[in-house]
């Protein structure tokens, strides 16, 4: 168990809510994934949850990942045995076999899923490595805002001006030692007001067809 948590997995967490805030604004439920190899350091792919648009109730972020690496990547099923998940909510029961049947090394997530979670919360079939709880406030704060602007069926409002959404309690969770104390800093309320570009999801597609 490592004492620390490498920078860099804060930052390719932070990948994944600003996509999560994508797909809040293009209102599908707003959980985001990407996908990062060891070796390289570099984005092999991401997912959206693509359930609303898709009618589909089984296109999850993971799956769509795992979609766009066959597509675009690799059909080589031994691919992620290098390769870092970070996702915003813990992968449910369908999404975590379908990451152990393809022997991901690692999986890091923000929320636990009390209702499907796979990855220890209501089962735990996972041999990967899992790190739980890195930023999970803003997964949920995210998750707030999208029951929040499906309930009043309106333009989302700015966020501080919301006083309904409930910005201060947090469910308690476990969250490994490791994120607890980068956790404790602030809100990155930065990643939640601002909305991506289109351009951004373009400028991801670019990153994953570049050779390493
Ligand atoms: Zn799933």
């Amino acid at each position: 168990m490592g004492q620390q948590l490498p920078p860099v997995d804060c930052k390719w967490m932070e990948l994944a809510v600003k996509l999560s805030r994508y797909a809040l604004e293009v209102n599908e439920t707003p959980i985001a994934c990407v996908i990062v190899n060891h070796d390289t350091n570099k984005l092999v792919s991401y997912g959206i949850n693509y359930t609303n648009a898709s009618l589909r109730g089984t296109a999850h972020a993971e799956f769509q990942a795992m979609e766009l690496i066959r597509e675009k990547v690799s059909n080589d099923s031994s691919f992620l045995q290098n390769c870092t998940l970070y996702v915003t909510v813990e992968p449910c029961i369908m999404c975590a076999s379908l990451l152990q049947q393809l022997n991901i090394k690692r999986v890091v997530f923000g929320a636990s899923n009390d209702r499907f979670g796979g990855n220890g919360t209501v089962l735990k079939i996972q041999d990967y490595i899992v790190l739980k709880g890195l930023m999970y406030k803003e997964a949920i704060l995210l998750l707030r805002m999208f029951y929040n602007k499906e309930n009043k069926s309106a333009p989302l409002p700015r966020l501080k001006s919301n006083r309904k959404l409930d910005m201060a309690s947090f469910p308690s969770q476990e969250i490994d030692s490791e994120i607890s104390s980068i956790n404790s800093t602030t809100i990155r309320w930065d990643l939640l007001n601002t909305v991506p570009e289109r351009t951004f999801i373009k400028e991801l597609d670019k990153q994953i067809r570049t050779p390493a």
